[in-house]
């Protein structure tokens, strides 16, 4: 909405204010296309975040009472829920600790003081994406272009009817909302492509990527680093005797108890049904099979707890390891290697380590 008289600064201003909205969305559209392969707008977008705008927190902030009620007024009649204040200091901490959809600041405040304002609120992690809208008067057009600049979303100007200042807030505020959507899609899409669902340790499609990085790492670094290959021993007679939903709850205690073994900078991946992969960088042979060891009894020395009769079972595991110092190899060997040893291990009885190239411990 542009009201006449039109003043091109203002007009190019919040042009390129609208522009700006318009390509951050589709850098997210075009990010969680991406991932998906196919796209998300909604055909009822309007209808779907509509609804979602009924109950925003709207903050204002003003110095008159009479212009402060005129603005908060006709916000309260749509039932948003309305904070207003005189002062930016309380503006400041208030939304600090409470999450605001939309703040309406008036020029009246002070110029500098709402620029300011404003540029901290969209500096701040917590509401840089948080759209501000400004009033003022018609001489304050030269703020107006500043304001817009400095990412504030829109303005309206004194004097101004209710229907276009609700049609200026709805739309902020389904814009903002359309966007955190969008990028809520992208963070879950994200983590979908990368997170095993029902354990919520890493799937393999990461573990390769990771491999692939960590495999540079090492060799600029000339280090060693080790890869544990791990699986549930008769983990089929668990589903058998218990159902399947049980074995999931085996699955989850094993990758819980797996990552409490493990530092931070270990990567632990699920490789497929009952199986695991550990990537321990900078370490060798001793201090590999001192952890395999002590993963091991963690599973083995505390039984697992099922949400059936007896409710407590008696998990084992068999583990491959493999380690290198040669990072010309690609990880798929190392990987396989492991995959040889663990296949040793269930071979010659479970239960055990096996090592790649050596024989197998008891
Ligand atoms: P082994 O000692 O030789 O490892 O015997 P095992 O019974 O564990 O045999 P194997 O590792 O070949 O079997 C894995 C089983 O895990 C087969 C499959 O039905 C089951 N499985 C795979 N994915 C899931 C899952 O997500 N949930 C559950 N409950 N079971 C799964
Ligand atoms: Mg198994």
């Amino acid at each position: 909405i542009i009201v006449r008289p039109i003043d091109n600064t203002a007009l190019f201003a919040r042009v390129n204010s609208l522009l700006r909205l318009k390509m951050m969305a589709e850098q997210w559209i075009i990010r969680e296309t991406a991932l998906q392969d196919q796209t998300i707008l909604p055909d009822h977008l309007d209808m779907y975040f509509g609804k979602k705008c009924r109950y925003s927190h709207v903050m204002v902030v003003g110095s008159e009472d009479k212009k402060i009620k005129k603005l908060v007024a006709p916000l309260e009649e749509k039932k948003y829920k309305v904070i207003y204040t005189k002062s930016l200091q309380d503006a400041e901490s208030y939304s600090d600790y409470k999450k605001i959809d939309l703040f309406i600041v008036d020029l009246d405040i002070g110029h500098e003081e709402a620029l300011r304002f404003s540029s901290k609120l969209k500096g701040a992690e917590k509401n840089k994406n948080t759209p501000v809208l400004i009033v003022g008067d018609e001489k304050d057009s030269d703020v107006f272009v500043k304001a817009l600049e400095i990412g504030c979303n829109d303005y309206i100007v004194y004097p101004f009817n209710d229907h276009e200042y609700l049609a200026r807030v709805y739309t902020q505020l389904k814009k903002n909302k359309y966007q955190q959507q969008l990028e809520k899609n992208y963070q879950k899409s994200l983590s979908l492509a990368s997170v095993d669902d029902l354990t919520g340790v890493s799937n393999r499609r990461y573990l390769y990527s990771y491999l692939n990085n960590m495999f540079k790492e090492m060799k600029v670094k000339d280090q060693k680093l080790a890869i544990l290959m791990m699986d549930i021993d008769h983990f089929k007679d668990i589903n058998d005797t218990y159902g399947h939903l049980i074995g999931d709850e085996v699955l989850i205690e094993f990758s819980k108890r797996l990552q409490e073994q493990f530092r931070d900078f270990d990567l632990i991946a699920r490789y497929g049904g009952d199986e695991f992969i550990a990537v321990i960088p900078y370490v060798g042979e001793m201090l590999a099979v001192e952890i395999s060891g002590r993963v091991r009894e963690s599973i083995s020395d505390t039984p697992f707890t099922i949400s059936v009769k007896p409710h407590k079972i008696d998990v084992k595991i068999s583990v491959g390891l493999s380690i290198t110092d040669d990072f010309d190899r690609t990880s798929e060997e190392v990987i396989d290697e492991a995959d040889k040893s663990l296949y040793e291990a269930k071979r010659t009885g479970r239960n055990k380590l096996c090592i790649a190239g050596q024989s197998c411990e008891k």
